[in-house]
Formats: C-alpha cells, structure tokens, sequence
C-alpha cells in the first residue's frame, strides 16, 4: 500500500518515507491510497488479543510490509514495556452506560505517550536499518514535547529539539520536558505563546532547503504514524466493552466519547470506523475552543478567538488534522480540498452545508464544555464515584453525558492523568496523591535555553545542536 497527499500533488510514497516526509510536501496531509477493510470474521479474531498483538495486526495492514514481523514485534515490545499497567490502555467501568478508556499510563501520563513511544523506537529503527539522520523539531504545548522528548532521550542516531512557550506549560509538563539530561534533547523556552511556537517551527520546515540540509523530521499529531498507533487502542476499547457486556452486545450501541484538539485522536476513530469497527457514535469533546462543535453542529469551520482554559492541550483554534477528514467528507476528491483549503486561507473560515453537513452530522456529535462544566464534573465524579478526572477528560465525560442515548454505552477516553493538571484540580480544594514519578520530577535539576520568540535565534541554535 501506498501513501498520496490530500491535495494530491505528492507521488505515492511507501510506509517509511511517508512517515519520514511528514507533511505532505505540496502542503497536504498524507493519507492511506485504500482504507484496508476488517471483516467481521477478523473482528472476531482480534477480539480476545492483547494490546500489542493487536498493535501488530493492524500496523501490518498499513505498513506495506516494509518492516519484517520480527523488527515490528521488538518495536513493539520496547514501545510499550515502559507503561506502568500490563494492559498498555486498560478500561474501567464506571456504571452500566459509562466506561473509562485510560490512555495515561505512559510515562508524560498524557495519551500522547501511546504514539510517541512507538515513534521513538520506529524512528531509531529507520536510522539503525536505513542509515537516514534523525533530527526532530517539533513545538509542543506541553504534552506532545514531553512525550516526544521521553520516546527518543538518549536513542543514538536521533536529536531533538523541541520548543515550549516560556511559562506558559503547566508546571508537570515543563518538569517533564526540562529535567531530562541526554545530550540528544535541547528544550528551548521561547518567550512567547504556542502560536509563535509553531508559526517558527512551519517557517523552518516549509524551507525544503533547511529542511533537508539539517534532515528535520517531524513529531506533531499530523504524521500519519501517530494517527495509526491511536486507531489500536480504539478496537482495544470496543472489545473491552463489548466482552463486558456480554450476551447484550449485540443489543447495545457503543459510542466513544474524545477529548479533541488538533482532531488528531478523533480522526484515528474515524479510520477505526472507517476499517470496520462498528463504533456507533464518535463524540467530539472539546472545551471553551468549540471550532469543532459549531462546524458539526452548523457546517462553518472558523479558527476564532482562543481561549485558556483548565484543559490547556486542548487550547486549539486550527485542528490541523481536519483536512484528513474534509479529505474523505469529499470523497476524496483532492482538487476541491485543494480549493477549500486553499478558500480557508484566505477567508479564515469555510462552510459546508446541505447533504454534506447531514453527513458530517451522521458521522460526529460535538459538544464544548465550559469551564465551570468542567471543574463541576470533577467534583461530581469525584464525590459520587470516587473517579477523579483531568480537565480534558472532564470536558470527555460532560460530552458523554450530553449524547449517550437511552441503552447505549459510551467509551470516554480518559487523555490525561489528573497529577498532569493539579492546577485545575486544585481549585476544588481536592487534594490528590502525586505517583512517585511526578513527585519525583521537583527534586531534579532542569536544563533549558530561554530565548526571544525569533526566528533566526531558533536558527542559530539548530545549527549548533545538529551540527
Ligand atoms: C493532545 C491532547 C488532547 C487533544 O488531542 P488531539 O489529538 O489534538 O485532538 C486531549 N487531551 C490531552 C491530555 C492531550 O494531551
């Protein structure tokens, strides 16, 4: 199977080079030629298999057979051999129609973890079998850099560089990004926001010059890597719920309810729904950043205002894997994504209307929480279940609790542990244990480069570091 780019302008790629590539070089995301088709016979084959045999059957559909099953099984096992539960995602049930999926039991905490572990080791993997040169720059908000960082600190063959908004991460996350030592890891705190984070990082990486010259590859949630390893634990969860359910499964529609952003862990839903699995509802979360709830809810898709919130890594006005989706809303057809993202540019928003929306409208649900939603729900669960949530796995359960219709069952995926985001939870006067690996994170020593929110400064610094 080969790899084309929603705009269409990229020749089919292989496996590798397309996770290699990143963005698509004509400015489009990389997407699968076919969708492979799971049938409900390999449904049934799967049903009963581990996190990791599952992993390896379904990355073997999509990876063209570029890496041999012995490689792929390794990878595998190393990605996942540093998460704390045996299970990698396990699930827990909080009553009859509510079931936690835990994607946080990597090492950030965050679900982030699930991909970029996996990234890490395949990317060692290239430069270990293909000789290629590693250089990852990526800009983070907090979750995506700390995982990053944690997949490849110390891997030879590899270097990262990865940019941060100067105090503007939450304490955890900066602790997680700066107080690991490998020579290979240079954190650089820029003294700006997210946004000037990433426009120096898009600069940098649509320079095809630079870009080769100093081989950057990149991290962040568009590489299609990361989209594949999410899909996994999507089929982990349905067969989790269903095996709970028992003899009423059939009888019982499961819905899976996401905190969203960037759409990236949603879009690897609507490829686990697109395969086959027969997710009834897939519900988009997202908080006080609601672009997605009003595109679903009235077809316009307009990057507004942003807005801070409790649950920042879902501060997010451009969900920059929704031309994934537009891709498929539009039957493929990679001249008119072309021309509607090419519309979105220049008028800031675009709009969908008709039987297009009505199919928008099948597929998704959305909802926004607000920010008094969202410490409410930690206090309820907290005092009725004795569950204690993070910010965005709250806005997850208040989006859930908004469409989980009578008889049907909602898997929310839980994307962060709530020792990530005391500073929320705090306001409740809740007071929570930390696990030790948290705690331990005050008593080290941090090492970054604060700089000016500027480019050629960035520059400066990349030539010394991957020199
Ligand atoms: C990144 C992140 C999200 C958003 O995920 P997307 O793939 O960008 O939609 C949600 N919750 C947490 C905790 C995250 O770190």
């Amino acid at each position: 199977m080969n790899y084309i780019s929603t705009r269409g302008q990229v020749e089919p790629k292989g496996f590798i080079d397309t996770v290699l590539m990143g963005l698509g070089e004509d400015g489009g995301l990389m997407v699968p030629q076919q969708i492979p088709a799971v049938t409900t016979e390999t449904l049934e084959r799967w049903k009963d298999l581990p996190f990791r045999e599952l992993f390896i059957e379904i990355f073997s559909l999509y990876a063209n057979g570029e890496i041999p099953d012995k490689d792929l099984r390794e990878l595998v096992d190393a990605s996942y051999a540093n998460f704390r539960e045996p299970e990698v995602t396990p699930v827990r049930k909080l009553d009859d129609a509510l079931y936690i999926l835990e994607l946080f039991h990597g090492p950030t905490f965050a679900f982030k973890d699930v991909a970029l572990q996996f990234m890490g080791e395949f990317y060692s993997y290239v430069s270990r079998t293909r000789g290629e040169i590693i250089h990852i720059l990526g800009a983070t908000s907090g979750d995506t850099g700390a995982a990053a960082i944690q997949g490849v600190r110390g891997k030879e063959g590899i270097k990262i560089c990865i940019l941060h908004p100067h105090g503007k991460v939450s304490k955890v996350q900066e602790l997680q990004m700066t107080t690991v030592d490998d020579e290979n890891v240079l954190n650089l705190s820029v003294k700006g926001n997210f946004d000037d984070c990433q426009r120096i990082i898009k600069e940098l990486f649509t320079d095809l010059d630079f870009k080769a010259k100093y081989h950057l590859r990149a991290i962040n949630s568009i590489n299609f890597v990361r989209i594949l390893a999410q899909t996994v634990y999507y089929f982990y969860a349905y067969f989790r719920v269903s095996e709970q359910l028992g003899g009423e499964a059939g009888s019982r529609k499961i819905n899976v309810s996401v905190p969203s952003g960037n759409f990236g862990n949603i879009f690897s839903g609507f490829l686990a729904k697109k395969m086959g699995l027969p997710i009834h509802k897939l519900i988009i979360a997202t908080n006080e950043n609601n672009i997605l709830e009003r595109f679903v809810q009235t077809g316009e898709y307009r990057p507004g205002e942003f807005r801070k919130t409790h649950s920042p890594s879902m501060d997010i006005q451009v969900a920059s894997n929704f031309e994934r989706y537009l891709y498929y809303l539009l039957d493929e057809d990679s001249a008119k994504v072309s021309e509607i993202m090419g519309h979105l540019a220049s008028e800031g928003r675009i709009f969908i209307e008709g039987e297009l929306l009505e199919r928008v409208q099948a597929e998704f649900r959305a909802l926004g929480a607000s920010n008094e939603q969202c410490l409410e729900l930690i206090g309820k669960y907290k005092s009725e279940r004795d569950y204690l949530l993070d910010p965005h796995t709250a806005c997850g359960v208040a989006a859930y609790e908004a469409f989980n219709a009578d008889g049907e069952v909602t898997a929310t995926f839980a994307t962060a542990h709530p020792a990530k985001f005391d500073e929320a939870v705090r306001l409740l006067d809740i007071a929570q244990e930390f696990p030790v690996e948290i705690a331990e994170l005050a008593l080290k020593e941090q090492v970054q480069t604060v700089i000016e929110s500027d480019k050629a400064e960035v520059t400066r610094q990349l030539e010394t570091f991957f020199a």
